[in-house]
């Protein structure tokens, strides 16, 4: 058998070899006809068992998988203790239906609730998914769907994995992971970010492989070989060495080779993460995404719990620059309490400042918890606001966050308006810090969330890079600090073409730091803005990479 290519989207940019193993199908859906024997106070009994049961199941994995994936197996413990779904489930069998049907369209029903709702909480959906497959299994009398085991290791293939199956992965065993659906925000690329393993998401096919296939799953590429050559198997082993020689590398400051101090920050989601963002050697936060403590709230969460929350956070950076970015509500991050009005276009709507601009008591209660942290301890507390498109609404937060107290303020650039006003933002703002996801989105016009656009989102796109240019010349015209905090930050080979057009930190997921620190340490500045303005007069994103590399 000659090797063919599967292609799907790569996590990340590393590469993994082996056999393959598929996860077992979902159980078959209870028939559409099922119903009880008309004794519904036992079968709500036997339901009520069955919600029990996969509960404690969830929480006691929670415990054994700490970290991350204790929080993910929390959340669906949380999830099959629900009594809204009980309830929904426990009507459906006084009408006579199964305890299995029963709990089926429950959870259905719920999921396509939550679907509706689009992006983070649609992601949501399939969590909810793998709890009801639990509790029909339970139900059954028959063992829940899970992770295959093996004595030897394997690539895992699936079609998307469920929270309690990723949070529990064997690492010693699972070499990677490839799955036919799923995109860059499931919870198979979330977690295979975080802990550094291989995986690709969205290959297509990948399915009708047999067990035992041999595979190479190159991540940076997108791209599955099937039963590869011999010559394949060993440049992807030579390139795992490499890798792993990478990570063993000892952690320091980020550099360039000539000695150019370009700060490696973290972008961390909680206060948990700030521990794993300093043993990879992160300097500081460049960004902390604050909608944990808001998503799935109904109203804000007082300053005291805020507080509680950013001064956890601060005490693993005394001495440190930590940047704390506010609530960015709406679009991707729907939060019916701040705007729950139908928008054609939310990302084009009431998000991100302007929704904090709109309920401000919602600003002046997470500003003043953040004045709170600084005060409690020693970290160097940086504020941001997202989406803000203009010196305007940069003066607005720069004097509303000063008003409170805070010390060093700055914009996020994620609008190309912002951008192109750079040179008079930065006249009032402390710093700016691109969001090169949403910057990109508007660019290109193309909404991140959108499979059938996602060719556009590449942040390698020279008018995506023109933007950061004018951003940079800004910070070195006033002497401003320009942090880059996009998933842009995590590509080694952008990251310098980033430093080259005046980024002077970069900010990123802490599994990325290694990379991007060998990268930097092998280019003098001169080289960086060489490829720099290789990149720049590109006519398109590939070019502009390819540009980058010959330069
Ligand atoms: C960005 O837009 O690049 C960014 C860092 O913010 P988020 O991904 O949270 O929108
Ligand atoms: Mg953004």
């Amino acid at each position: 058998m000659t090797a063919t290519e599967i292609r799907g989207v790569g996590v990340g940019r590393l590469v993994a070899t082996g056999p393959l193993i598929r996860m077992p199908e979902p159980l078959p859906e209870p028939a559409r006809d099922e119903r009880h024997d008309g004794d519904a106070a036992a079968e709500k009994a036997r339901v009520a068992a069955a919600f029990a049961a996969v509960g404690a199941d969830l929480t006691a994995r929670a415990a054994q998988a700490g970290g991350e994936g204790a929080a993910v197996l929390e959340a669906a413990a949380m999830m099959a203790q629900d009594p809204m779904l009980a309830d929904d489930v426990n009507r459906r069998i006084d009408g006579g239906t199964g305890a299995e049907r029963a709990v089926f369209e429950g959870f259905a029903s719920f999921q396509d609730q939550l679907t509706a709702l689009g992006g983070y909480l649609a992601e949501r959906a399939t969590d909810l998914a793998d709890v009801a497959q639990r509790i029909i299994a339970h139900l059954r009398g028959v063992a829940a769907p899970g992770v295959p085991s093996s004595p030897t290791p394997f690539i895992l293939v699936a079609r998307d994995l469920a929270p309690a199956d990723t949070a529990l992965l064997d690492l010693t065993k699972v070499l990677g992971l490839v799955t036919s659906d799923g995109g860059p925000t499931s919870h198979t690329a979330i977690l295979a970010r975080s802990k550094s393993i291989p995986a690709i998401v969205g290959a297509t096919g990948v399915l009708d492989l047999a067990d035992g296939t041999a595979l190479v799953l190159d991540a940076e590429a997108g791209v599955v070989t099937v039963a590869p050559s011999a010559e394949q198997i060993a440049e992807a082993q030579r390139r795992i060495a490499e890798r792993a020689a990478q990570a063993a590398a000892p952690i320091t400051d980020g550099a360039l080779a000539d000695g150019t101090k370009v700060p490696l920050l973290a972008n961390v989601g909680s206060p948990a993460d700030g521990a794993e963002a300093v043993a990879l050697g992160a300097e500081g936060v460049g960004l902390f995404r604050t909608e944990f403590l808001f998503l799935g709230e109904n109203d804000a969460p007082s300053v005291e719990s805020q507080q509680t929350q950013y001064t956890e956070l601060l005490r693993h950076f005394p001495g440190k620059k930590v940047v704390v970015r506010v609530l960015d509500a709406g679009a991707d991050k729907p939060l019916a309490f701040l705007n729950d009005a139908h928008e054609e276009n939310p990302a084009l709507g009431l998000r991100g400042l302007r929704a904090l601009r709109a309920s401000e008591q919602v600003l002046r209660d997470q500003l003043t918890a953040l004045k709170g942290a600084q005060d409690a301890t020693d970290a160097d507390l940086w504020v941001m606001a997202p989406m803000v498109a203009d010196e305007h609404e940069t003066a607005y937060f720069v004097d509303y966050a000063r008003g409170l107290g805070l010390h060093t303020v700055g914009v996020m650039a994620e609008v190309p308006s912002l951008a192109v006003l750079a040179d008079q933002v930065l006249q009032v703002a402390d710093f700016v810090s691109v969001g090169t996801n949403d910057l990109t989105q508007y660019t290109l016009a193309a909404d991140r969330m959108l499979g059938s656009v996602a060719s556009y989102q590449d942040p390698w796109h020279p008018a995506v890079l023109r933007l950061v240019k004018l951003l940079g010349d800004a910070g070195a015209a006033t002497g401003k600090p320009v942090g880059i905090c996009g998933e842009a930050a995590a590509d080694p080979q952008l990251a310098v073409v980033l430093v080259g057009l005046g980024a002077t930190t970069l900010s990123m997921t802490p599994a990325a730091l290694a990379d991007v620190r060998a990268e930097l340490a092998a280019v003098t500045l001169g080289q960086a803005r060489a490829r720099a303005a290789a990149a720049l007069a590109a006519p398109g994103a590939a070019e502009a990479r390819e540009a980058a590399r010959l330069a």
